[in-house]
């Protein structure tokens, strides 16, 4: 059993009666990063308490500082079709909904979606789908990953293709797997089961347990990088927090290693879908701030992402709580990239799943993570160099990921100034980037000023 619910109850009645010296000595135990037990996540999901909030707060940002450094790996979604057999009913791509204009971009759509990417900067792509594909139809998918790694654009390319599609079988997801993706994306949903059911009403998504067991099938099939999220608005949240645990620790057990992310998407409203407009447990920005960052201290070493379905505002304070992933500049109606209209008109809504709540260009979105002190990342080293699943953990635990990873994002975001930016952000960048350098060990910092030297003359796609 994946998911159990008496003991979920359980746990959440015994938490609500935690004092606020408890809820301290939980916060203390945290800092020795080695994570909490759910009986401690429920507690801190549980803390209403303002000062706490803020301890739990720091305490998570501490977290990320000691196991991420201040660097942050940003991304952008490539949908590429909106066409979908199912009927989520929250989603504008829901099979019934008349009106959305339907698009699934040929192999040249996507080829120039990806150009106008690179002409941005981005490296790392999430590729998106409706659920109209599978059997046969799955060499859709398939070749629109290799025409993503495909292109190149002057001296850049796509270097990490991340996938956000439908659950597969596990000989569909050995096929899948020969595409050379980074992470499989799914995300559940709601964990709970009544729930589910009631709001996926036709198509192959009415099975919970088909996509429950998902992540395990595609580690079965020899996945190393899975990712995992809850749709937040659908069901209590501390039950989904409390869940998505659960989910980790049976991962954890049976494989060895748990998700590579977590994702953590609010229901926005989405076209022709008047549930997504008022959904039954909204979750209030307070309690948004708290789910990121019990996830950040329950599972200290897991990447957590946040989309651009968060105001820009959101997105800079979630910077402090423990997010480690960030997409920019994104488009969520297919061939949105290459459209003319500006983002969040009516065309976007009519062919996009949701309405956006960063409409920020990447270029504002970096100079904004620039002035909070953080460095863009582009990095896909440890994915092009094996460091995958368990590898990557065993990296991650004793803090050596700011030995490899700092420095990669140094060299990924310094060919990001010299190729894109504009004459302010590149003074900004390169003062963070030397006063960064000043923090690495000794030897460490003899090799990547060798590095930047290089970038500096020309050569890219340097990684350690
Ligand atoms: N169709 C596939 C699926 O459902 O797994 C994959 C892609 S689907 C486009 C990606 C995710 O978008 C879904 O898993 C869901 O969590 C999210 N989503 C759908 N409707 C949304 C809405 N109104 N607001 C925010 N996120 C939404
Ligand atoms: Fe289709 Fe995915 Fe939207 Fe559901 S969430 S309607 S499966 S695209």
């Amino acid at each position: 059993m994946i998911v159990n619910d008496g003991e979920i109850s359980e746990i959440l009645k015994s938490a609500e009666a935690k004092t606020p010296a408890e809820i301290r000595a939980i916060l203390k135990k945290a800092r020795g990063l080695k994570g909490i037990n759910a009986q401690e996540s429920a507690a801190l999901l549980c803390t209403r308490d303002k000062t706490l909030l803020n301890e739990i707060f720091e305490t998570a940002k501490f977290i990320k500082t000691q196991i991420y450094g201040n660097r942050l790996v940003l991304f952008a979604p490539l949908y590429i079709s909106n066409i979908c057999f199912n009927e989520c009913v929250y989603c504008a791509f829901r099979a019934s909904n008349k009106e959305l204009e339907r698009k699934a971009l040929n192999q040249e759509e996507i080829k120039a979606e990806i150009l106008q990417l690179l002409r941005q900067g981005h490296k790392r792509v999430l590729m998106v789908a409706g659920e109209s594909y599978s059997g046969e139809g799955l060499k859709y998918i398939f070749d629109s990953i290799k025409t993503i790694y495909s292109v190149q654009g002057g001296k850049n390319n796509i270097r990490r293709v991340n996938v956000n599609i439908a659950p597969l079988t596990v000989e569909e997801f050995k096929e899948l797997a020969k595409y050379n993706i980074g992470t499989f994306q799914l995300f559940q949903e709601t964990y709970h089961k009544p729930t589910y059911e009631k709001l996926h009403i036709a198509g192959k998504k009415k099975d919970y347990d088909f996509r429950l067991n998902g992540m395990h099938r595609a580690f079965e099939a020899g996945f190393k990088d899975v990712g995992i999220g809850a749709l937040l608005g659908l069901y209590d949240y501390k039950y989904e927090v409390l869940a998505m645990l659960q989910h980790i620790k049976s991962l954890e057990e049976t494989f060895g290693v748990g998700p590579h992310t977590i994702s953590v998407p609010r229901v926005e409203p989405a076209c022709g879908s008047s549930f997504s407009e008022n959904p039954p447990y909204a979750v209030a920005d307070e309690d948004f701030k708290k789910i990121i960052a019990v996830l950040r201290i329950s599972v200290p070493y897991t990447g957590i992402i946040l989309s651009t379905r968060e105001s820009a505002a959101m997105r800079s304070a979630a910077l402090e709580l423990g997010i480690s992933q960030l997409s920019g500049g994104s488009r969520i109606d297919p061939g949105g990239y290459e459209g003319k209209e500006a983002v969040g008109t009516k065309k976007e809504f009519k062919a996009a799943q949701f309405s956006l709540g960063d409409h920020r260009t990447l270029a504002q979105v970096i100079e904004d993570i620039v002035a909070h002190g953080y460095i863009p990342s582009f990095c896909t080293g440890c994915y092009r160099l094996g460091r995958v699943g368990k590898d990557f953990m065993d990296l991650a635990k004793p803090g050596l990921i700011k030995i490899h990873c700092l420095p990669n994002a140094m060299f990924t975001f310094a060919e990001y100034l010299y190729d894109f930016a504009g004459g302010p952000l590149k003074a900004k960048g390169f003062a963070l980037i030397n006063k960064m350098m000043a923090d690495l060990p000794p030897a460490t910092q003899q090799q990547a000023a060798a590095k930047l030297e290089e970038i500096k003359n020309g050569r890219r796609d340097i990684y350690f």
